[in-house]
């Protein structure tokens, strides 16, 4: 594990990977919009690029940037977290090793492992990973991959990085956490012993909804020049512009996220004392399930929260239906809000299967409008339901 590093988080999200430009003094790397580069000579290569599928200088100040933050040897940038994710899957699984997923998992994830995965021979068990005992009976048969997210998508779940870490690597698991919703500015999952950090970077990293982006991060050398491999051969590279969109916006996030916390924490209590509202899921919250672990492990609880609605269905149609501020969109974590209806929506996939969402959850991803604005377009909203 890399050394706690001298500079604090928002100096490296600043600083890291994002020197000014040598030949020119400009202080923002420029974006290198090119597809090869010039060689003097055979194989004379002047900066150690040769073509952008192999390698691109401005994913390269990217993956220098998300490392730091992670505090991991090594970051891979990939053209979303859907890539990023099929490639560690394929550099890691053989047919017949199994793979252990929590119950409460991105349906995206579901679907590539059922879907893509299942088929070429891999095993998998979905595990309520809060529960130590049933994680305790996941391991009865070999575990290659525990894949954990915390919180979790869209019930926010926590779970406990370090306990599930160790008890992977007791039974020669390899622990890969989906950091996606805490970003590394709440919670950093290697230096609680996860083996790799995945990010859908489209969300938190990127921040303004403007881009589609995935990294992987880890601290095993082997593991990630067999990544590295994966992607040049088979191709899902982060473009160049979507890489400075990305650096461009980590340099705010742990701005973004003090600002999404703190006003998710004000909602989740609004909606908590609402009539409406049957239950919140805010791991800020003091009577969340969770509550003990994420003080323990992330250092604020974030921006994503989850309503189930005592009317129901319609209840909760009615209010992802019912805002104006909040917009009726998939995805999450820009800094506008968004409101979604996930049984209909980003978890429409796992229908019918143990991942399933109650269909009276509405999904919420606070932004960083003013506070008071937010809490009357739902105060109105759920005037309605
Ligand atoms: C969005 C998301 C993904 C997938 O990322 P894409 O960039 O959409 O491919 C994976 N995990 C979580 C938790 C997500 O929210």
């Amino acid at each position: 594990m890399t050394e706690t590093p001298s500079q604090g988080f928002a100096t490296r999200a600043v600083h890291a990977g994002q020197e000014p430009d040598a030949s020119t003094g400009s202080i923002i790397p420029p974006i290198h919009q090119t597809s090869t580069f010039v060689q003097d000579g055979v194989g004379g290569l002047r900066g150690g690029y040769e073509y952008g599928r192999s390698g691109n200088p401005t994913r390269a100040a990217l993956e220098v940037q998300v490392a730091a933050l992670e505090q991991g040897d090594d970051a891979i940038a990939f053209a979303s977290g859907l890539a990023a994710e099929d490639a560690l899957l394929r550099a890691v699984l053989q047919p017949g090793d199994r793979v252990v997923l929590g119950d409460d998992a991105y349906g995206g994830t579901y679907r590539l492992l059922t879907r893509i995965h299942e088929p070429l021979g891999v095993r998998l068990d979905t595990v309520d990973l809060t529960d130590p005992a049933a994680v305790e009976a996941a391991f009865a048969q070999p575990v290659r991959i525990l894949w954990v997210e915390t919180p979790t998508n869209p019930l926010m779940k926590v779970v406990d990085i370090a306990a599930l870490a160790a008890a992977g690597h007791e039974h020669g698991a390899l622990v890969v956490v989906d950091n996606t919703f805490a970003s590394p500015a709440l919670q950093q999952p290697l230096r609680l012993g996860a083996d790799v950090v995945v990010h859908s970077a489209t969300k938190y990293l990127g921040g303004h909804s403007d881009v589609l982006g995935g990294v992987l991060v880890m601290n095993d050398e082997g593991l990630a020049e067999r990544v590295r491999f994966l992607q040049f051969a088979a191709g899902a590279v982060l473009a160049p512009f979507e890489a400075w969109l990305l650096t461009r916006g980590i340099k705010t996030l742990e701005l973004r996220m003090r600002r999404h916390t703190e006003s998710a924490t004000a909602i989740a209590g609004q909606l908590a004392a609402h009539p409406a509202v049957e239950r919140v899921y805010y791991p800020g919250l003091s009577d969340h399930p969770g509550h003990e672990i994420a003080l323990k492990q992330m250092s604020g609880a974030g921006g994503m929260l989850s309503v189930a609605l005592a009317g129901g269905e319609r209840a909760a149609r009615t209010l992802a239906e019912g805002t104006r501020i909040f917009a009726l969109a998939e995805s999450l974590g820009g800094v506008e809000s968004l409101i979604g209806y996930p049984s209909l929506m980003t978890h429409a996939s796992v229908r019918g299967t143990p991942l399933a969402v109650p269909e009276n959850v509405v999904r919420l991803s606070i932004g960083i409008e003013d506070l008071a604005d937010l809490q009357e377009d739902l105060a109105d909203a759920l005037g309605r339901v």
